[in-house]
């Protein structure tokens, strides 16, 4: 028979905030064991928690990035459970009044557009960890108190592929709206999934399993094809998929049960008493809303639709929200965004290395769009262009004064430079003219025009100078 798949994702985001959800302890991740704790994230009899305000904000614009609405009252729940790591008992998580609902996330799956639904985006604490190291568990409580928002999809998912897909949709968003590092290496982006078959062409769900932490791109598609691939075995041979949590075994490659419905907790849900409902009113989600940054997917429509640069080049320019903001500010200097995405793709992406939100890109957009310019002057040629390049990165040397180093610049006659650049700008008046007016493109037209002249000779740095201080 053949079976359709049906996937829902609930991802767990950590919020950039500078300290906990309900206390002042830092965030910072990689300090010694419980050096980051206090009363409150310890669970200590008496403590308050405090709401932190960053917080508020910081899941108000997540909920705001995938559309969702928003309560204008939602209600904190205490999420009863016992574990090493929770030293409360319960985690404070938000239940039947979540902070806001029904949103989506477009997702780009095999050239077309599938809307996934969210269902909810609520706010919550994370837990702290137990280190297994050599036989001897230890409980650090670091993590204890660091806000989280819980992000919960609908079962819109067909796929491994789709899913895979969402998922990185979903980091992008969150990553571009500036709320999460999309690290997954050191868990501040983590996600489970619920997976069930039906015959296709059936409208009822069939029996879920859930996949705890699967903790990678490379390995989400990985577990659940292989968690699809099990449970359409054990349906082909006429046995029923048991309702249970499973984790996912990278070394096995398999998936194994961790603990089966009968043993599935019940979590005691009840109104936390020690915070009082939370409150975004209109005025304040209007605020989050104007500060809300472009997101990945209206940033490469405008950079196909407004700067021209193909579809493809837009996905991978937008890569990275510190990519996409070098590219912007070069095009916008060097008034050519087709020709200065290719360059930096072919080039420059090469040398860019990202961890979470951080980004180390060795070049500035000024040197990008600087150098890029000397090859439309005709000063130096596409291949020497690339020489030029390798001796300014990681360096902020001017490009044109690596081309004088190189010997590629011959005139550096100022007055004769400048007797041509005024001969130009005669020439031109028009165009002149709208350069003073800001259509600061034209700078490379006329730095053309000077370089044609004097048959590629002058000095390009000078050129920029004397056009700068004439048409300026
Ligand atoms: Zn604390």
């Amino acid at each position: 028979m053949h079976y359709e798949a049906v996937i829902g994702l609930e991802v767990h985001a950590q919020l950039l905030t500078r300290t906990k959800a309900f206390c002042a302890c830092s965030t910072a991740y990689g300090a010694p064991p419980n050096t980051q704790v206090c009363p409150v994230c310890l669970g200590l009899p008496g403590a308050l928690p405090v709401m932190n305000g960053e917080a508020v904000r910081l899941a108000v614009r997540t909920a705001l990035a995938l559309s969702c609405t928003l309560r204008t009252v939602s209600r904190f729940a205490r999420k009863n459970y016992f574990y090493p790591d929770l030293p409360k008992g319960y985690q404070i998580s938000q239940y039947d009044e979540p902070l806001s609902e029904r949103g989506h996330l477009d997702v780009e799956v095999g050239g077309a557009t599938k809307r996934v639904g969210i269902t909810r985006v609520h706010m919550e604490e994370d837990a702290g960890k137990n280190v297994h190291h050599e036989g001897v568990s230890v409980v650090d409580l670091n993590r204890s108190g660091v806000p989280l928002v819980e992000i919960v999809g609908e079962p819109d998912l067909r796929s491994a592929a789709e899913a895979a897909e969402y998922l990185r949709s979903l980091r992008d968003v969150l990553m571009f709206a500036g709320v999460n590092d999309g690290n997954l290496e050191e868990g501040s982006f983590r996600c489970d999934a619920n997976v069930s078959l039906r015959p296709a062409g059936e409208a009822k769900l069939g029996t879920r399993v859930e996949l705890k932490n699967i903790n990678s791109f490379r390995f989400v598609e990985r577990a659940l094809a292989h968690e699809i691939a099990r449970q359409q075995a054990v349906l082909d041979a006429g046995g029923r998929v048991v309702q249970e949590t499973r984790g996912w075994d990278e070394n096995e490659g398999v998936t194994k049960s961790l603990r089966s419905k009968e043993e599935a907790q019940d979590y005691r849900y009840f109104p936390e008493p020690d915070l009082p409902p939370l409150v975004v009113d209109d005025a304040f989600v209007a605020q989050v809303q104007s500060t809300l940054p472009e997101l990945p997917r209206a940033k490469r429509e405008r950079f196909v639709a407004e700067l021209g640069v193909s579809a493809y080049a837009a996905q991978v320019l937008t890569g990275h929200p510190r990519v996409a903001a070098l590219f912007e500010e070069a095009a916008t200097l060097h008034g050519q965004p087709a020709r200065l995405a290719a360059f930096v793709q072919s080039e420059v992406l090469r040398d860019v290395v990202t961890h979470g939100l951080d980004a180390r890109i060795p070049v500035s957009a000024r040197q990008v769009a600087g150098l890029l310019r000397l090859v439309d002057a005709g000063a130096i040629s596409g291949k020497q262009a690339k020489e030029v390049y390798a001796k300014i990165v990681g360096s902020e040397r001017a490009p044109e004064d690596v081309v004088a180093e190189l010997g590629l610049v011959q005139v550096s006659d100022e007055g004769v430079i400048e007797a041509v650049c005024r001969q130009v700008i005669a020439d031109n008046p028009r165009q002149a003219e709208q350069l003073r007016a800001g259509k600061a493109s034209l700078m490379g037209f006329f730095v053309g025009q000077v370089m044609k002249q004097t048959k590629g000779s002058a000095n390009p740095r000078l050129v920029n100078d004397v056009l700068q201080r004439l048409l300026g």
